[in-house]
């Protein structure tokens, strides 16, 4: 059996470096899959730049698609019950919560789990079975994990288009805040969490959908594929009153947005987009995953609006499996693999580097000639 080749981070700051490891074989529960696809998140730039607490060495990757290569004793279906067999095509959560604590348990929000383990963000890749990231032409898929079988119709690329953004969104809207029928959605950013936000909204039944992002080739793209109906570039728009009033005059009346929904991880987005919601509308916060500090807000706009304030945290195994069995919808209407760049995976850290300029919507590691 070939060993598994994989990119390996060893030192903050510094390149990966491509490594291969012991060929390891299921234990009963486990699933070991061969990568054909895995996403480089914006995550993974401040994990490899060492802004997060995490094991070293490691392998990143916790977006993928892979086919089934070596089925664990007793594993005999996915997440939905299907049926699982070796050479299937399949996606799995990148976390598997504790299953134990408050939040798993009493309060049923296992995203908020604190000791979940991520695969590509808190599993080493020291110890056996060392292959625990996407980055990887294998992954070891341990007991536990959520893993489903990629819908009949849809291929890899269409999965991975949107990473963990699928999922994240996904959560947002299904378990902290909902689309309407015939709502008014805005979402503030034009990343993936944006591009997520806006096909999600619109498949949920939004009546139109207003994205407020940049730069603006990332507008252009998101218009060539569908995604929104109305795009408001900040880049030439720099004024925020000027924003906000042609946002004001996509809705009924002039009053606002029946949801605003923020994409951008900018602090000072958060104001603006308060702004931009209706009086008894929502206001749903996902986009800032990363601290980037405070901002000035007005409270009493929360008050007057009776505002509807949320934030929405990671995702559940059950949110990607939601979020898996909802793309063919989303492929049907939007060129989903549009959003990629595709890099071979010896080629990682050129991958990281073109999405650090902003080169790159959404950079792919592909196993090309093992798929
Ligand atoms: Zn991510
Ligand atoms: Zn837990």
């Amino acid at each position: 059996m070939s060993r598994p080749s994989a990119i390996v981070l060893h030192e903050f700051g510094t390149d990966l470096e491509l490594r291969t490891f012991p060929q390891a074989v299921p234990e009963p529960g486990a699933v070991l899959a061969d990568v054909t696809h895995a996403g480089v998140c914006g995550t993974d730039m401040h994990l490899q730049q060492g802004r997060l607490a995490i094991p070293l060495p490691i392998v990143l990757g916790h977006e993928a698609v892979g086919r089934v290569r070596a089925l664990g004793a007793g594993v005999r279906t996915d997440a939905t019950g299907a049926p699982l067999c070796v050479g299937d095509l399949v996606s799995w959560a990148s976390n598997i919560p504790c299953g134990a604590c408050t939040a798993c348990g009493a309060d049923g929000a296992p995203s908020l789990c604190e000791t979940r383990r991520v695969y590509g963000i808190n599993q080493g890749c020291a110890q056996p079975p060392h292959v625990s990231g996407g980055w990887s032409e294998q992954i070891y898929l341990q007991p536990g994990s959520t893993i489903v079988r990629v819908p009949d119709g849809v291929g890899p690329e269409e999965v991975i288009a949107l990473g963990c953004a699928g999922p994240t969104v996904t959560h947002a809207l299904r378990d902290v805040a909902q689309v309407r029928e015939g709502d008014v959605v805005v979402v503030q950013g034009s990343g993936p969490v944006g591009m997520a936000a806006a096909m999600l909204a619109a498949v949920a039944g939004a009546r139109r959908v207003v994205v407020v992002g940049g730069p603006a080739n990332r507008l252009e793209t998101a218009r060539r594929i569908g995604v929104g109906d109305v795009h408001i570039d900040i880049g030439a728009e720099t004024d925020p009153r000027g924003r906000l009033a042609r946002v004001l005059a996509e809705t009924a009346d002039g009053r606002g947005a029946d949801l605003v929904i923020e994409a951008t991880g900018v602090p000072s987005a958060v104001a603006e987009g308060i702004d931009m919601a209706r009086r008894g509308g929502t206001y749903l916060v996902v986009g800032q995953y990363t601290d980037h500090g405070e901002t000035p807000i007005n409270p009493h706009h929360i008050t007057r609006k009776q505002l509807r304030v949320l934030g929405s945290w990671a995702f559940s195994p059950q949110n990607h499996v939601d979020y898996v069995l909802s793309v063919p919808a989303l492929a049907a209407r939007f060129d989903l693999p549009a959003l990629l760049t595709a890099y071979p995976l010896e080629r990682a850290n050129d991958a990281l580097a073109d999405m650090r300029a902003g080169r790159t919507l959404k950079p792919v590691l592909v196993n090309g000639a093992r798929t």
